[in-house]
C-alpha cells in the first residue's frame, strides 16, 4: 500500500487529519485515506 506524502494536484505536503485516518492538502482541499492512493482525484485539475 502506498501512502501519499505530497498532494498530486499541487505538490504541497499533505497534513494528517486529527482522526489519524486521512491526509489532506490545505491548499486545494485534496484528501486521501492514509494507506491508499485516490488516483481518481488526480483527474481534478484546477
Ligand atoms: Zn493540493
Amino acid at each position: 500500500m502506498k501512502q501519499l506524502k505530497r498532494c498530486p494536484n499541487c505538490h504541497t505536503e499533505l497534513k494528517l487529519n486529527s482522526d489519524g485516518k486521512t491526509q489532506y492538502c490545505s491548499v486545494c482541499n485534496y484528501w486521501t485515506k492514509v494507506g491508499t492512493a485516490r488516483l481518481d482525484s488526480i483527474m481534478i485539475y484546477a
